[in-house]
C-alpha cells in the first residue's frame, strides 16, 4: 500500500470535514438558505483578509481575479509597474499585455525579493504609473516578498494602487489588507484556504473602488461593480460555486478556530523545521535570503536532477512535491507546507526526501534532516 500526499504549492490537502460537506446535495443559489451561507463566508473572509471590506468571490481559478483586478481598475493608457521576480510576477506582465497595459518592468533576480526602494525610484520618476503589481509570496522560487514596505511606498500615492497576487500567501503568512493599505489582493481556493481549485477573491480597497469607477477596460465575467453589488445582497452575480463554497464556510470556520496568528506561527515553524532539514542534509536554499513560510524551494544536489527528485518523491513514495519551472526547471524542487499541513506531514516528507537521495546516489546522513527538523518543532 502506498499513501498518496500533497505537499505542492496548489492544490493542498483539503481537511475530511470540508471534503464530507462538499459531497452534499446542491442547493439553490438564489434561496434562502444559501444566502445565509454567503452571508457568513463575507464574514469568514473580512476575518481571513484582515478587512472591513466585503471581499468578491469568483468561480475561477486565481489567476481569473488577477485578471480581474487590472480589468477593473486601469483605464486605456494608464500604466503599470510589475515586479517580475519568477514565473508569477510574468503572469501580471501577460494580462497586462493581454489588456494593452504598458508596463515598466523590476527585474528581480529569481531567488530573491524586491527591494522597494528600487520601486520608489520608478514611482518618483514616471507618474503615469497607475498600480503596483506584485506577489506577495513568488512560489516559483519560494520567495516573500516584502509587501508592507512597498505598500507604504504606495500608500500616500492617490494615483497610484497596489494590487497583490497572495494566491499562495493569504491564509498562510500575515498580509495585513486594511492596516498596511493594500487596495486590492487576490486569492485562490486551493492554496492555504484548504479547498478544491475553483474559487478566485478579491478584497478591494475604497481607493481602489474609486479606480473602479473610472475604469474604462473591457470586462464582462470579472466586473467588480457587478460583484460588489450582488454580494452585498448575499449573492454572487452568476450561479455561485455552491459546493465549494459550502466547503469555504467549513474551512473558514477551521480558520477562525485556529485563529489566524496560531496559523501564522505553524506555517513559520514547518518552513523554519524544512530548511533546518535539508540544510542540516547538505542541500541549500534558493532563496536564503527571503525564503516564504508557505513553500521551500530547494537547489538539487550537484549532479542530481530536481525534477527526478519530484518523480522519486511520487512515483516511489507517494509525496507529490513540485519541481522548477522555467529557468528553475531541474534545478529546484520546492517542498509546500501550506494549508492542511503539519509537522507530522513534514517529517514524513523529509524521510521520503532522504530515502530519494539516497537512491538518486547522493550520500545522506540517514535520518540527519528528520533530527534536525525534529529539533525546530521540539525547540
Ligand atoms: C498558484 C498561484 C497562482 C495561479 O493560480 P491559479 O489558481 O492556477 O490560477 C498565481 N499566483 C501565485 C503566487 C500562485 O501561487
Amino acid at each position: 500500500m502506498k499513501k498518496k500526499r500533497l505537499m505542492a504549492p496548489g492544490p493542498t490537502p483539503v481537511p475530511p470535514k470540508a471534503l464530507l460537506n462538499m459531497a452534499a446535495p446542491i442547493i439553490h443559489h438564489r434561496g434562502p438558505e444559501f444566502k445565509g451561507i454567503i452571508g457568513e463566508l463575507r464574514e469568514g473572509l473580512k476575518y481571513l483578509f484582515q478587512t472591513t471590506n466585503d471581499v468578491l468571490i469568483f468561480s475561477s481559478t486565481g489567476t481569473g481575479a488577477m485578471d480581474g483586478a487590472v480589468a477593473n481598475t486601469l483605464s486605456r493608457g494608464d500604466r503599470a509597474l510589475v515586479v517580475n521576480g519568477g514565473k508569477f510576477g510574468e503572469r501580471w506582465m501577460d494580462i497586462c499585455e493581454a489588456y494593452g497595459v504598458e508596463v515598466e518592468i523590476v527585474d528581480v533576480p529569481w531567488g530573491e525579493a524586491v527591494d522597494p526602494d528600487v520601486i520608489r525610484k520608478v514611482l518618483d520618476t514616471d507618474n503615469s504609473i497607475k498600480v503596483v503589481l506584485t506577489q506577495a509570496c513568488e512560489t516559483s522560487t519560494g520567495v516573500v516578498h516584502p509587501i508592507k514596505e512597498v505598500a507604504k511606498i504606495v500608500r500616500d500615492r492617490d494615483d497610484t494602487l497596489i494590487i497583490v497576487d497572495a494566491i499562495s500567501a493569504l491564509g498562510a503568512l500575515d498580509i495585513r489588507t486594511d492596516e498596511w493599505g493594500l487596495d486590492v489582493v487576490v486569492a485562490g481556493s486551493q492554496k492555504a484556504l484548504m479547498l478544491p481549485p475553483g474559487l478566485a477573491f478579491a478584497s478591494v480597497s475604497n481607493k481602489a473602488w474609486g479606480f473602479v469607477e473610472r475604469s474604462n477596460l473591457s470586462k464582462y465575467y470579472f466586473n467588480f461593480d457587478k460583484e460588489r453589488k450582488s454580494i452585498s445582497k448575499n449573492q454572487t452575480a452568476y450561479t455561485s460555486a455552491v459546493s465549494l463554497l459550502v466547503g469555504l464556510r467549513e474551512s473558514l470556520k477551521e480558520i477562525k478556530e485556529e485563529g489566524l496568528d496560531n496559523i501564522f506561527a505553524r506555517h513559520d515553524k514547518m518552513a523554519e523545521a524544512t530548511r533546518a532539514a535539508v540544510t542540516a542534509l547538505g542541500l541549500q536554499l534558493y532563496a536564503p535570503k527571503s525564503p516564504s513560510s508557505a513553500v521551500t524551494a530547494i537547489l538539487a544536489p550537484e549532479g542530481i536532477d530536481g525534477s527526478d527528485v519530484v518523480k522519486v518523491m511520487r512515483e516511489k513514495h507517494g509525496i507529490t512535491i513540485a519541481g522548477g519551472q522555467a529557468q528553475a526547471k531541474g534545478k529546484i524542487f520546492r517542498i509546500a507546507h501550506l494549508g492542511h499541513v503539519d509537522q507530522f506531514d513534514i517529517i514524513t516528507a523529509i524521510f521520503a526526501l532522504e530515502m530519494t537521495l539516497d537512491e538518486l546516489g547522493y550520500t545522506i546522513d540517514m535520518g540527519k534532516g528528520i533530527r534536525a527538523a525534529v529539533k525546530v518543532f521540539q525547540g
